[in-house]
């Protein structure tokens, strides 16, 4: 029995197909979301790297910022539920999740059943954020992804005074004409994104096993800077990006279960 999850974030789209609620068929993802054609084109890819029609997909959980719009979804499920369960599966022990996305931030502490306790949620401000990092990366002229090996480089820890992402932005590209390094401006902007997130994380309550998910998570030097922060090491799961997807696939198949177990 094939479930497809999908996960249409405010910046990405994700989608997996699980057979049997336990074995990740595919995966895939764009990098556009919310309101796009991404969810389209995470269907047509994980249909055709799978070689299923959309017939053989006995449920559909869709999840994320975009989630009320996908027409095919058997049932909407947040983001919440569906990274707590995605999370729990591949990293067992968890009890909490910080999960950085493009336009939000949230911590989930959860319990020794893999369910969720409590949550903080950060969805107001950029600062904090993917979009934060976006922003910073386009002044500096680099991409998301050089951002963890340029901080790795820093020789020189200092901070970012502004936590506002447009006055950041102004103090980054006076530290630039003061001749100040990316590397170590990088790594200030990590520092910041740490502070401001971890404040959240200890809203909801931090024990380890920590885990990080989200796409930010791909980023080895804002999880270095959490982790000094938080003084606790963190665990990134493999495609940390797709673990909404995963729980959204994981709650399709329980779905379809209790569905069945009804009739
Ligand atoms: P959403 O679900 O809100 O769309 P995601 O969890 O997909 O968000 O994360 C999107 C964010 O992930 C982007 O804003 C970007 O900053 C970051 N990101 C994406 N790919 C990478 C990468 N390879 N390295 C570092 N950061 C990345």
């Amino acid at each position: 029995m094939y479930t497809l999850g999908i996960d249409i974030g405010s910046t990405a789209t994700k989608g997996v197909i699980l057979r049997d609620g336990n074995e990740i068929i595919t995966m895939a993802k764009v990098n556009v979301g919310a309101g796009t054609s991404g969810s389209q084109r995470v269907l047509d890819g994980v249909l055709s790297q799978s070689g299923l029609g959309v017939s053989d997909i006995k449920y559909i959980v869709a999840t994320g910022y975009g989630r009320n719009r996908f027409e095919l979804a058997n049932q909407q499920i947040s983001e919440l539920s569906c990274h707590t369960k995605g999370v729990s599966y591949l990293v067992p022990g968890v009890r909490t999740i910080i999960d950085i996305g493009g336009q939000d931030a949230k911590t989930i502490k959860v319990n020794n059943k893999g369910k969720m306790e409590s949550f903080a949620m950060n969805e107001k401000c950029a600062a904090g954020t993917g979009r934060f990092l976006d922003v910073m990366a386009g002044v500096l002229e680099t991409t998301v992804d050089q951002l963890g090996a340029l901080s790795a480089q820093a020789n020189l820890d200092m901070d970012i005074s502004s936590t506002c992402t447009v006055f950041a932005e102004s103090e980054v590209i006076s530290l630039l004409s003061n001749g100040v390094s990316i590397s170590n401006i990088v790594l200030a902007i990590h520092k910041s994104v740490a502070k401001r997130v971890c404040g959240l994380a200890r809203r909801a309550g931090v024990s380890p096993l920590v885990v990080m998910t989200g796409g930010v998570a791909q980023n080895s030097g804002v999880v270095r800077a959490i982790e000094k922060e938080l003084d606790l090491p963190v665990t990134i799961p493999s495609n940390p990006q797709m673990t909404g997807a995963l729980g959204a696939a994981l709650l399709a198949y329980e779905a379809l279960l209790e569905n069945k177990s009804a009739v």
